[in-house]
């Protein structure tokens, strides 16, 4: 069973191997390489479905490689970086990365994210939208705008119901701060980060069991959110 391939940029040879191990042994096509500027060739040469991209790499910065790519190409970008700082994170994910893990991550993280990243760039290309959205007991109708937990329909604000949409569509992947606070209230709120955790309070009260520990609307701290659509992401 071919999943599609995903191309690997990367200096450290450990690193490789354990990618290469983990993504072959579950169906992916695989190709490596340690430099960004190879990497930029194999992206041209391959098409590949999604890639893997260290951002500490010996030729360029990640977020040069990443911004040069995006001039051309939609593949997703999954980033995997050993830096702590949550900045790296952010500044790559504004820069038009997908996702992001950082080391040390296990196989099952992994293959999540990359099922998640390929099954996102799909949906987009084909242009197919679901007119409803499940996940557990969660409903929503996007055509009649309406959010259902179980058989009860739950109210939203006008401005909740946008950023549920906004995650929603994104399901899976990890939004920052900057790029939800653009997209719900507009490009001259994007310092507002207050704004978000008052409204996703909010959310949480409304639409999850136990707020405090959240199944759908979670926190990726000082990065962004996601939502949790399947369990184990
Ligand atoms: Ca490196």
């Amino acid at each position: 069973m071919d999943k599609g391939l995903v191309l690997l940029i990367e200096d450290e040879i450990q690193m490789r191997r354990f990618l290469k191990v983990a993504l072959e042994s579950d169906g992916y096509r695989f190709v490596e390489v340690g430099t960004a500027g190879e990497g930029l060739s194999q992206a041209a040469a391959r098409n590949p479905d999604a890639v893997l991209l260290d951002l500490g790499l010996p030729d360029m910065d990640g977020l040069e490689f990443i911004r040069r790519l995006r001039e051309w190409s939609r593949v997703p970008v999954i980033v995997i970086s050993a830096r702590e700082q949550e900045s790296d994170k952010v500044r790559a994910l504004d820069s038009g990365a997908d996702d992001y893990l950082t080391k040390p991550f296990g196989v099952g993280e992994l293959l999540a994210r990359v099922r998640v990243a390929i099954r996102h760039a799909e949906m987009q290309a084909s242009g197919r939208q679901e007119s409803v959205f499940a996940a557990d007991d969660l409903r929503i109708d996007f055509a009649k705008r309406q959010v259902f937990l179980g058989a009860a329909e739950i109210h939203l604000t006008p401005l909740e119901y946008k950023l549920l949409l906004v995650l929603v569509r994104n399901a899976g992947k990890v939004i920052t701060h900057r790029q939800l606070l653009k997209e719900v209230w507009g490009p001259s709120y994007v310092e507002h980060t207050q704004y978000l955790r008052v409204y996703m309070t909010q959310l949480r009260h409304k639409l999850e069991k136990d707020p405090a520990r959240p199944r759908f609307l979670i926190n990726e701290p000082g990065v962004g959110y996601r939502f949790k659509d399947e369990p184990g992401q």
